[in-house]
């Protein structure tokens, strides 16, 4: 059996716990590796490695630490394909799909190597007589993130390459569910020449999380995963008194109008409810058509829902990979059976799916209820697997008012070919992430990520320039150096 490594001292260490937990493949349901619990002695030791590297690491100048994220990111890309392939083994997605977030992830790391632009401060001369005004970014020290299994690289990738950059050390705690691929990532920046314990990964479960929270040495904790972890790391990191950013879950609502190009706006839907099978922060999972549409969309909805080809992760034929384990299957479906037994319309049913050679994966096809009500349990919880809610309503302001009303505020999009409908949507909506005939309103790597209300606790989204504030402490510095302090003449030449 595989035994997964922690990574620290530049190279994979296996931890000597002999607590473990198991991995799975999604596709097969084989066991196929075992995963140790970082100890307390471990990880102290850990912590005292980082706390050398990163006092050196923040004098080690800028530029020289760009050249190393240059680097980093030209290894990316020339393994891309291995790394993609690690994240639709680990994470069951499909190979295009793990291609795509992978793609995302490398653009945060475009982002950081424009850090010497990035962290120029602001400068004020003689904001009194002989006084200056400037401030500085300095780095927090010792950081930390915790991630979700949903995208085994990006989320890391939000997270440490801003925090490297801006002269930190990082310890990344991956999803005890697919730990590999923040493995591989560690292993290409180690070879990109970012010096030993800048980056550390450790692996394990809530137990390792307390101990990064309970850390006096972890200054800030990046947190994604669900709410009521996120709810959690946020109240602990308050107690600890650290820095803290944590994104949760999500139940994202898309808004067809009737003057939307349907075409368009279902075929958006189909990638967005249904891509990585439902388990995606901003996939959505509501979908609300207004008025005289509503037939002829569910008809093309099902119609092209039909025709996407779930099967084995890696083969290029497959659209729709199984989901991350058995357990996760089980709630999907107990979900399913909710919406039947409350009442909503079950049109298409993704329960029976059987691949054949395929039998014990965690496979769930595309399934859609119609007529849902925002009192069911299918509306207003995140399921986090393929399964769309259709809720059929009249008017523009009913939409406006159930998204406002719901507790997650990730994202959301409207498909309408009213530009003025489309602005009071955009500058109304109680949502932290908007799209206009755009399906997943991801933001690229130079804006920030983060949802409003329930999906996000703490004041900072993750990269642009909300990242940068994070993982930087400004200081502002007022200065007089009065004139002739040695009796000799400053006065300044007369320009000609
Ligand atoms: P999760 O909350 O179960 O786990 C996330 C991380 O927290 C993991 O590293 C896990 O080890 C740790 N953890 C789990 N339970 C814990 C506990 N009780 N105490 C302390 N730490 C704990 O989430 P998941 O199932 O891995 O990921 C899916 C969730 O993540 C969904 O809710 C999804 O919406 C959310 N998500 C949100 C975003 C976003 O940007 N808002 C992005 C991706 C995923």
């Amino acid at each position: 059996m595989k035994i997964i490594s922690n990574f620290y001292d530049g190279k994979f260490i296996k931890s000597e716990s002999t607590d473990k937990l198991s991995l799975f493949k999604p596709t097969t349901g084989e066991e196929y590796a075992h995963i140790p619990i970082t100890t307390d002695k471990e990880f102290q030791s850990i912590i005292d490695k980082m706390k050398i590297a990163q006092a050196s690491w923040a004098n080690t100048p800028i530029t020289k630490r760009s050249s190393i994220l240059f680097k980093f990111k030209n290894l990316i890309e020339k393994n891309f394909d291995d790394i993609a392939r690690i994240i639709s083994e680990e994470h069951g997605k499909v190979f295009s799909d793990a291609k795509g977030s992978l793609q995302r992830g490398l653009e945060v790391v475009d982002f950081a190597c424009g850090i010497p632009h990035l962290l120029k401060g602001n400068h004020s001369i003689n904001v009194g007589t002989n006084v200056d005004s400037f401030d500085i970014k300095q780095p927090l020290g010792l950081c930390a993130g915790i991630t979700p299994f949903n995208f085994p690289a990006m989320v890391p990738m939000w997270m440490f390459p801003i925090s490297i950059a801006c002269g930190n050390a990082f310890m990344l705690k991956p999803s005890e569910k697919v730990p590999q691929c923040s493995l591989k990532l560690g292993e290409l920046l180690n070879e990109a020449g970012l010096p030993e314990n800048v980056l550390t990964i450790v692996n394990g479960d809530k137990s390792v999380v307390d101990k990064i929270l309970q850390s006096p040495d972890i200054s800030s904790v990046s947190f994604v995963g669900s709410t009521p972890v996120a709810k959690y790391i946020y109240t602990e990191c308050a107690k600890y008194n650290k820095r803290v950013q944590a994104l949760g879950g999500a139940k994202n609502h898309m808004l067809i109008m009737e003057d939307a190009n349907l075409e368009d706006a279902v075929n958006g839907l189909i990638g967005a409810a249904f891509g990585s099978a439902g388990e995606r922060c901003m996939a959505t999972s509501v979908a609300l058509p207004i008025g005289k549409i509503q037939k002829p969309f569910m008809k093309l909805l099902k119609e092209k829902a039909s025709q996407i080809k779930v099967g084995e992760s890696l083969d290029p034929q497959s659209e729709m990979g199984p989901l991350i384990t058995k357990e996760h299957k089980e709630k999907v479906l107990s979900y399913i059976e909710k919406g039947v037994s409350e009442g909503a319309t079950l049109e298409m049913d993704g329960r029976n799916i059987n691949l054949q050679g395929f039998e014990n994966g965690n496979f769930v096809g595309p399934t859609i209820f119609n007529n849902v009500s925002t009192d069911m349990t299918i509306y207003q919880e995140e399921i986090f697997g393929p399964v769309l809610s259709v809720v059929n309503l009249d008017h523009f302001d009913d939409a406006m008012n159930i998204i406002n009303t719901h507790e997650f505020g990730n994202g959301t999009s409207i498909y309408t070919s009213n530009g003025t409908l489309a602005r009071n949507f955009m500058k109304n909506v109680q949502i932290g992430m908007v799209g206009i005939n755009v399906p997943i309103p991801v933001p690229m790597a130079f804006y920030s990520f983060g949802g409003w209300k329930g999906s996000i606790f703490g004041g900072h989204g993750m990269h642009g320039e909300e990242g940068i504030n994070f993982y930087t402490k400004r200081k502002t510095i007022t200065s007089r150096w009065p004139e002739d302090v040695a009796g000799a003449s400053l006065n300044m030449p007369t320009m000609k």
